[in-house]
């Protein structure tokens, strides 16, 4: 057993902070480890499906997040040349009536926010900025993280919540670099009041394109708009200057809708991420140590629900952990086995929608005309998996139980 030492988690993301705050909300003790030197997230727009509400309450922030969020209308799939639609997902009563929940578009700081302030006001959770996890070693009745600056951070279990490029995964298997697909993503905030008219501001939108597409969405209450623009480059791995981004974008993105353009010609085209995930895996612990969200399962954002897993994971090991009243190996285990198909399948559809925004020639008339005959019951149907949600472990199989 863990006895009363802390849990340590490295990475203070959205996973991290969510199994901080559900570990915590259920008297465990908790440090989390971030290698910034403050807590904090990128600034731009998340959506979050309405699979992640119930988490959300279970954590007590529901209110919190809704007040900060926005709820849109529908989200649109159009084509990036014509401006057509292709398919629509209505977001509103019969979305709700279908999901019960509803579907929300946040800024990143914002839904951080909500998460510190919640783990802050619990005693049970500590917490260590500037602290880059580099190791671990499991001694068997507890686990001591090695940091890069040296030091030794003791606790009962380790969770590793750091994202994609997880040094914890690093220690836990041995694999190659995460799938790069040749695509990068570029972000952009800006003032609601400098968007172009011809630019629609409700909803998400993503225009799809051969080989690229863009999505963007109202954050803040309609006082700032969110624009990624995602397209397929051989130079996606080298680090260019903004005019060399800018001169690709321009070549890449030509000829596409007027309202596209506007868009572009708005954006900071300093940084861009090499987008990149991992085929999944069925097992992701060892002894006392686990992973969640992306160190576990890094997805494409072609659903949007990358950081949605995460929450769920965070949930549902916190859930497991008191099951198991501290008996990490079995929690670890039985957590594994209640999130791997799921997260898989996110994985792979995330994939196979990947290549469906991007189709090309042949393969973009098939893909529009499938689209063409759904109906919005199709839409739901395709999508109830994923949105009637994940059930969070009320018992611990039989199997698992302690003799
Ligand atoms: C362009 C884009 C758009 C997306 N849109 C959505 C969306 O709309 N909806 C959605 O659900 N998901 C979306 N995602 C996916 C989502 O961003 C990720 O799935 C989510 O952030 C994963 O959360 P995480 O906590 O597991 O990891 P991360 O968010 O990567 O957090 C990891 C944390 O660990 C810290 N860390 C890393 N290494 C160490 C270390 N060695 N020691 C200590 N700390 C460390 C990092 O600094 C960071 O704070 C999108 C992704 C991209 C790229």
């Amino acid at each position: 057993m863990g006895g009363s030492e802390a849990i340590v988690i490295v990475g203070g993301g959205l996973g991290g902070l969510t199994t901080a705050l559900a570990l915590g909300r259920a008297g465990r003790r908790v440090r989390v480890l971030e290698q910034a030197p403050e807590f904090g997230a990128i600034g731009y727009g998340i959506q979050l499906g309405p699979n992640v509400v119930p988490m959300f309450d279970r954590l007590g922030v529901t209110a919190a997040v809704l007040d900060k969020g926005d709820v849109p209308d529908a989200c649109l799939m159009v084509d990036a040349y014509s401006g057509e639609e292709i398919v629509r997902l209505p977001l509103g009563v019969s979305f709700r009536e279908r999901f019960r929940h509803p579907y929300i578009i946040i800024h990143r700081v914002d839904l951080h926010q909500v998460l510190m302030d919640a783990c802050r006001a619990r005693p049970e959770i500590a917490f260590e900025p500037a602290a880059a996890a580099a190791g671990f070693e499991d001694r068997g009745d507890r686990v001591i993280v090695h940091t890069a600056d040296g030091r030794g951070i003791e606790g009962a279990a380790l969770v590793g919540a750091d994202g994609l490029h997880s040094a914890i995964r690093a220690k836990l298997r041995r694999e190659s670099a995460p799938h790069q697909f040749g695509y990068v993503a570029q972000r952009t905030l800006v003032p609601m009041g400098e968007v172009p008219d011809l630019v629609p501001r409700q909803n998400v939108y993503l225009w799809s394109g051969p080989g690229f597409h863009m999505v963007h969405y109202p954050l803040r209450h309609g006082t700032l708009f969110n624009i990624v623009a995602v397209y397929r480059t051989s130079t996606f791995a080298d680090r260019l200057e903004e005019r060399d981004h800018r001169a690709e974008v321009q070549r890449i993105y030509a000829g596409t809708h007027p309202a596209m353009q506007a868009m572009l010609a708005m954006m900071n085209l300093e940084r861009r991420w090499p987008l990149a995930d991992r085929d999944p895996i069925r097992h992701w612990h060892k002894g006392r140590v686990t992973l969640v969200g992306d160190a576990a399962h890094p997805t494409l954002q072609s659903l949007a629900q990358g950081a949605c897993m995460a929450i769920e994971d965070g949930v549902c090991l916190a859930a497991l952990i008191d099951l198991a009243d501290g008996d990490y190996e079995r929690a670890f285990a039985q957590y594994e086995s209640e999130r791997y198909v799921r997260t898989a399948r996110l994985q792979l559809e995330s994939r196979y929608m990947w290549d469906i925004y991007h189709a090309e020639d042949i393969a973009r008339d098939v893909m529009r005309q499938t689209f063409a005959d759904r109906t919005e019951e199709d839409v739901f149907r395709c999508l109830a998996w994923l949105y009637d949600g994940f059930r969070i472990p009320t018992r611990l199989p039989s199997a698992a139980l302690k003799e």
